[in-house]
């Protein structure tokens, strides 16, 4: 069992290892890889699509109108920001938002993978369609799914998987916030259950090798979730 401080600096290793991918061509256009933040050592994770145009610029998830909904879900149910890890299945925005190709995704789901073996999260929140069919690996919508709770493998980890609408979905859509907040308000009672079953081999995750070049340390902090 890996204690808070070995999690963030092997997550801070897998860090260094992103923050300079050219694993696919979004290296090109992208302002910042944006790798996620919050609490390397959560229970609870959420996963939406890719960075959007805000999120690129400043090299962090959910920081637009949708982010501060985010914010505000977890304010009720008694959290936030820093005790939960929010990441994308893409760590770069794809140009003018599209959504990512199929070569993107495979090229990039190491790290997600790698995410959550370090964080070992107990329940894992896909945020919308995208994220939630990819780790289902079915595509099956998230009207049908939203709030339906389910023991999946991701990467390496078994994890409770609980599709929730994606708060940019809410924003403007009272009866979507109105499920959204439902969904929310279950989060802690699955916490709680703790984690399922692991399938029997997990490799260890690899010792980061040398330390790629100094970021700024506001950024580097901001992004692990050093809180
Ligand atoms: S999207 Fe992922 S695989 Fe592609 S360049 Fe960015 S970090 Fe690398």
């Amino acid at each position: 069992m890996r204690s808070a401080i070995e999690r963030r600096e092997l997550l801070k290793g897998v860090y260094d290892e992103a923050r300079d991918c050219v694993a696919c061509p979004l290296h090109e256009t992208r302002t910042t890889v944006v790798f996620g933040a919050g609490n390397a050592d959560a229970d609870l994770m959420f996963i939406g699509e890719a960075p959007g145009a805000n999120e690129d610029r400043m090299g962090l998830p959910f920081v637009g109108q949708a982010g501060k909904l985010l914010d505000r879900l977890l304010g009720e149910i008694g959290m936030d920001r820093k005790d939960v890890f929010v990441a994308n299945t893409l760590k770069c925005r794809p140009p003018d938002n599209r959504d990512p190709y199929p070569h993107e995704l495979a090229a990039c789901q190491d790290y997600l993978f790698r995410q959550v073996e370090l964080i070992e999260p107990v329940v894992i929140c896909t945020l919308g369609n995208f994220s939630t069919k990819l780790l289902r690996g079915d595509a099956t919508g998230i009207s049908r799914l939203h709030g339906q709770p389910e023991v999946r493998e991701v990467g390496p980890r078994a994890v409770r998987l609980y599709p929730l609408y994606h708060p940019a979905a809410a924003l403007y859509t009272p009866s979507t916030l109105e499920a959204l907040r439902a969904d929310f308000a279950r989060i802690p009672d699955l916490v709680a259950l703790g984690p399922p079953p692991q399938p029997t081999s997990i490799d260890p995750v690899p010792e980061p090798e040398e330390p790629a070049p100094e970021q700024p340390a506001e950024l580097q902090a901001q992004q692990l979730g050093l809180f």
